[in-house]
């Protein structure tokens, strides 16, 4: 069967991958009610006297952590469903190879969008 010309492999392998980093941060505590314990906790050298030594810095980053990732990992998937290839059309020296190009911005397949995405994320 010939693949389709308009998806990309790599694309469904990015999928996945924002999709776990979701469905895991879902699946987490959330940190907010216990950091706004432990900020109380904070001691006069700014620590938590807890087994990790965790800054005010550290706790502001917990506290919200889970939620952004959840948002960060939803606008991966939607750069991704944006950002997809499609024929160009018009004359091509290799029709077997058609250019591919970007629904969204128009470059030549795979973006610069693309790109950074897979480069990011890609480990
Ligand atoms: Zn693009």
């Amino acid at each position: 069967m010939k693949a389709d010309r308009t998806t990309d492999p790599r694309q469904a392998r990015l999928r996945e991958r924002l999709e776990a980093i979701r469905a895991r941060s879902e699946k987490s505590t959330s940190w907010r009610a216990s950091t706004r314990y432990l900020t109380r906790l904070v001691n006069r050298d700014g620590f938590v006297p807890v087994r990790a030594r965790l800054a005010r810095e550290d706790l502001a980053f917990l506290a919200g952590a889970r939620d952004e990732l959840i948002a960060f990992a939803d606008l991966g998937v939607r750069l991704l469903e944006l950002h997809r290839p499609q024929e160009s059309g018009g004359i091509t020296s290799d029709p077997d190879n058609p250019i591919q190009r970007c629904r969204a911005c128009m470059w030549r397949w795979p973006c610069p969008t693309f790109r950074a995405i897979d480069n990011a994320l890609d480990t």
